[in-house]
């Protein structure tokens, strides 16, 4: 059994760590379930992302540590300069496939992700590129995602929809439930399951792969939103990751 587990709002919600983390991945891989990791958030590199899972209890490794930074990493390859809004996570990925990250003319394309340290100046350059021809490229297109507080932070999406506003432009996303991550999970293999928190990307990948899909309520969907869509019969809901291995029991 291979299963793909989103990280915001299902391992945890900013430093939060969801409760239970730690035993339902030891049962699982005592189980010989085969766990990938996919988060859309392209802020971390690989390696905060498995330092976060480390603090949570769960056992990973780079092979099974996925992110919108690194699909846009292998994406743009062969991309000689770049322009990023965006974390350490997508400057990781643009430097292990040789793009160099400048703020100077001539950049070939623009790369928007969540930043924590956005500007207006940044905004003003990303503008400036993309009017000039440079391929305007997004992670992902998550309008908010959940912090420990229960609140909600602007996501990436927000950030790409101020640059579309202002260039009359739409990128290429290429996070959750889009092309270029379709075919990066394709290439790990089937995956029998996948749990999410977001119905716009977990479910709608979910449906792409032909895998079974988990929506866990810890995160950004509560139960009157599924009610509203009449999802209820297409997958199953459950409270949080506690309850996936007895799920997982019942399924297979
Ligand atoms: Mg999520």
């Amino acid at each position: 059994v291979r299963i793909l587990v989103d990280l915001d709002g299902v391992i945890w919600r900013g430093s939060h760590i969801i409760p239970g983390v730690k035993d339902v991945f030891n049962l699982l891989s005592k189980d010989g379930v085969e766990v990938h990791f996919f988060t859309n958030n392209s802020y971390l590199t690989q390696r905060q992302l498995l330092i976060k899972l480390k603090v949570a209890g769960v056992k990973a490794t780079k092979i099974n540590v996925h992110s919108s930074a690194v699909v846009a990493g292998q994406f743009l390859k062969g991309v000689k300069k770049a322009y990023v809004i965006g974390g350490p996570g997508i400057k990781e990925a643009l430097r292990i496939n040789k793009i160099e990250i400048s703020d100077k003319d001539p950049v070939q394309a623009v790369v928007v992700g969540l930043d924590l340290k956005l500007s207006y100046q940044k905004l003003t350059k990303a503008t400036y590129f993309i009017n000039n021809g440079a391929f305007f490229v997004a992670t992902n297109s998550d309008p908010a995602y959940p912090l420990e507080n229960n609140q909600l932070a602007p996501g990436a999406g927000a950030i790409v929809a101020a640059l579309k506003t202002a260039t009359g432009q739409a990128p290429v996303v290429l996070g959750k439930p889009h092309r270029p991550t379709i075919s990066f999970l394709k290439k790990i293999g089937h995956f029998d399951l996948v749990i999410g928190d977001r119905l716009s990307t977990d479910f709608k990948l979910a449906q792409a792969l032909n895998s079974k899909f988990v929506l866990v309520l810890s995160g950004v969907t509560d139960k009157k939103e599924i009610a509203l869509k009449g999802l209820g019969k297409k997958f199953i809901v459950i409270k949080s990751v506690k309850n996936l291995p007895s799920t997982l029991r019942n399924i297979s």
